[in-house]
């Protein structure tokens, strides 16, 4: 992509009301622009984020068996009123109503629209396991929506709805999610600590947050000094010793039944980028959702529901990986590969160059994004450290004349002159 041709409104100054440095850079870096208080525009460079994480997301659920489908935003109150959340879900739930004035709503979340297509369609013990999963938008009008896409109003979740023939079946679905979050939060650069957590409005028996640590996390989170031993990136993760290993957030948390003793504990905070829950027959009950069981009884199906924040994961990775000069993208969400930045597009020698470079590399399948601006030496470096793609290579008069360009590696800053053979046979290996 020539960023002549392309739409990257980057700012100078980060605008007064962003808080927390992830949105300060995602507003910096022309990544995302407000359209009302917590409802966002993706912007190129921002969406192109989005959608690798996404895809990082879907992957793991396919990975681990469940099955992508996609939900309407917009729900009928009817099923909500079968689950007797209609009355019970507070002022967050968007309520509308259509030119019948039939009762409509915004979802904030989709299992009695799931649980619907399952009694429809599902109706033998034989047909379990299923997990059904979606991304899409949610709607929750929350009371204080801040630091950006951190905790919007509109926002993209991955939510995934387990269903099974009895607990211990809803059990080994849960354990499959979890080893599934422990991948996929590993594969963006981040370690997520599972945590024994309430489970709110969705109800439920068992329930674990992933938690990220960060200063600026929104939740306060109590954990072993174990947890900091525990080699998240391990082949195999040892899912029972995580389990068994302490850590909680706040509401779930009693210092006065803390297996942990003081100096072992630790405290933080952290922002929760999934949550997972087991809530038995909370919505196959009241909706009928039954299939007949090996005896030919009619049985409940037992459920659990699943969700991982997107779109807040993209301020998360940022609260994680960045520096003072911007963004420092793990290689697995960064929006482009390689940053070329062509210092002198008036210099025919330092053109073609540039030209030939962006030509091999885009054909090698590189995202490459080219800096072919009439600008300043200094705007163009400064533009790409803000953006942090995790390579950038130069090409200048200087190192042209001995037919040599420059790669900077973003995370450690180390530089290499090479030739442009070396340098396409490195970041092509
Ligand atoms: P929180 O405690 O942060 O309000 P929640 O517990 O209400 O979140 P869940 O119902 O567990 O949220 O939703 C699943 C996931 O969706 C969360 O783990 C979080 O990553 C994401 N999420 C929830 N609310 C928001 C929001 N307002 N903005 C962005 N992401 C959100
Ligand atoms: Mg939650």
């Amino acid at each position: 992509m020539r960023l002549t041709r392309y739409f990257l409104p980057v700012l100078k100054e980060a605008p007064a009301e962003a808080e927390i440095v992830s949105h300060r850079l995602m507003l910096r870096a022309g990544m995302i622009q407000q359209l009302a208080a917590g409802i966002y525009n993706w912007l190129p460079l921002g969406f192109r984020v989005l959608k690798k994480v996404e895809r990082i997301v879907r992957e793991e659920m396919d990975r681990a068996g469940a099955i992508e489908i996609l939900m309407p935003t917009i729900q009928p109150a009817d099923l909500w009123i079968e689950s007797g959340r209609w009355d019970a879900y507070g002022p967050e739930m968007l309520r509308v109503l259509d030119r019948h004035e039939r009762r409509m709503l915004y979802g904030p979340t989709n299992e009695e629209n799931v649980t619907d297509i399952f009694r429809r369609h599902v109706k033998s013990y034989r047909q379990l396991p299923l997990n059904l999963y979606q991304i899409q938008w949610k709607f929750r009008d929350e009371i204080r929506p801040r630091f950006g896409v951190m905790r919007g109003r509109e926002f993209l979740m991955k939510d995934a709805y387990s269903f099974d023939l009895d607990a211990e079946g809803a059990r080994r679905s849960y354990d499959t999610m979890f080893v599934a979050y422990l991948r996929t939060f590993r594969r963006m650069g981040l370690t997520a600590i599972p945590m024994q957590a309430e489970s709110g409005p969705i109800g439920g028996t068992m329930s674990h947050e992933f938690q990220i640590l960060a200063k600026t996390g929104e939740s306060h989170v109590f954990y072993d000094q174990a947890f900091e031993e525990i080699d998240f990136s391990a082949a195999e993760l040892d899912i029972e010793k995580l389990k068994s290993l302490y850590a909680a957030t706040d509401d779930k948390h009693d210092p006065a039944r803390c297996p942990v003793p003081p100096e072992r504990l630790r405290t933080g905070r952290g922002i929760e980028v999934g949550h997972i829950f087991y809530f038995g027959t909370k919505y196959s009950k009241p909706m009928r959702a039954t299939v007949t069981g090996p005896d030919d009884r009619e049985i409940e199906v037992e459920m659990g529901s699943y969700g991982i924040g997107v779109s807040r994961l993209v301020g998360a990775i940022i609260e994680a990986h960045h520096d003072e000069h911007g963004i420092v993208w793990p290689e697995s969400v960064a929006p482009f590969r390689v940053g070329l930045v062509n210092l002198r597009p008036d210099d025919p020698s330092c053109t073609a160059m540039a030209e030939e470079l962006y030509a091999r590399l885009c054909n090698a399948g590189v995202e490459v994004l080219y800096d072919d601006r009439d600008e300043r030496a200094g705007v163009k470096f400064a533009t790409m450290d803000l953006i942090g793609l995790p390579f950038q290579i130069t090409v200048g008069p200087r190192g042209v004349k001995e037919g040599k360009v420059e790669l900077k590696e973003r995370k450690s800053g180390a530089r290499t002159d090479l030739d442009p053979e070396a340098l396409l046979a490195r970041l092509l290996a």
